[in-house]
């Protein structure tokens, strides 16, 4: 059974961000692996440990200045790593992306294909689905919990009422919640081992893309960026014996009751 999981390498969150001129996160510093993403690298591991065979391929589009958030997913057990990165990407929107890593993982197409339902850092939430779209693949979402039997996967999909069970015929793509497994820590031997494992750096013109994506083939653009307005402080009450009252009266301003 072999996975990929699709990573992005995004700005350590406790450090201030700050965007470019063209409104794009500044991602010219210390990269680490999308705590988002991590989740997916585990569920790929176990999955991978359950079938008895096969291994887990990390895929990511960005910057490989610095590849640290790879080499963490290597630690944690992934066998090795493909980063497209390229100064023709510059300006590269979602479905640029999308169609990014669907080359990568088009060459050797695996069973399954695990994202995270969105990233941390600058987030659209439509990946994953414009991925499987232009693989051709089935895609199930919001997973939080996954389990592979007889060429199938069966997923439980949250919902805001509870779950939905659904199952798709493998290859599919399925993007993972943050409760769907517990990441593990990598252990000290992980480390190390990761070292050494290979990280393949591809660019545009390996995948056959050039013109069709960074800024020439991009159809989303960032033309404004406003700071959020920042939070009212709340109205104080204090409950004189008629607490109750006030909050019956609240809840019928808001015509909830
Ligand atoms: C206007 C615009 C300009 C952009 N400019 C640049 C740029 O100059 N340089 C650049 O590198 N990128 C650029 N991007 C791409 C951006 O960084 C994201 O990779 C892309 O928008 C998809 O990420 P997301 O967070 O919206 O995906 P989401 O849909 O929120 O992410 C869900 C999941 O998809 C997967 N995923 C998302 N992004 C990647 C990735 N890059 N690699 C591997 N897996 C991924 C992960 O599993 C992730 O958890 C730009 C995007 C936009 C909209």
């Amino acid at each position: 059974m072999n996975v990929v999981v699709c990573v992005k390498q995004i700005p350590d969150p406790a450090a201030p961000a700050s965007l470019d001129p063209s409104f794009n996160l500044d991602r010219s510093g210390k990269l680490i692996l999308d705590e988002a993403d991590t989740y997916g690298v585990e569920m790929a591991l176990q999955l991978v440990d359950a079938a008895g065979g096969g291994e887990v391929t990390i895929v990511s589009m960005g910057s490989a200045a610095d590849v640290a958030g790879l080499r963490t997913a290597l630690a944690m057990g992934a066998a090795k790593a493909v980063i497209v990165s390229d100064d023709g990407l510059r300006g590269t929107d979602a479905l640029g992306t999308a169609k990014v890593l669907a080359a990568v993982i088009r060459r050797d197409l695996p069973d399954l294909v695990l994202c995270a339902t969105e990233s941390s850092d600058g987030y659209t939430g439509t990946l994953p689905v414009q991925l499987a779209e232009l693989l051709g693949l089935p895609s199930i979402t919001f997973a939080k919990a996954v389990r592979i039997a007889d060429g199938t996967v069966r997923v439980d999909r949250q919902t805001e009422a509870g779950y939905d069970e659904v199952s798709a015929p493998l290859p599919a793509v399925v993007t993972v919640t943050a409760g769907v497994v517990e990441p593990r820590y990598a252990s000290f031997k992980g480390i190390m081992a990761a070292k050494s494992k290979p990280v393949e750096i591809l660019s545009v013109a390996d995948l056959g893309l050039a013109g069709e994506v960074g800024s020439a083939g991009a159809r989303q653009a960032i033309t404004s960026v406003e700071a959020a307005e920042a939070r009212q402080a709340g109205e104080k009450h204090v409950d004189d014996g008629d607490g109750a009252q006030k909050i019956v009266e609240f809840l019928e301003s808001l015509k909830v009751l």
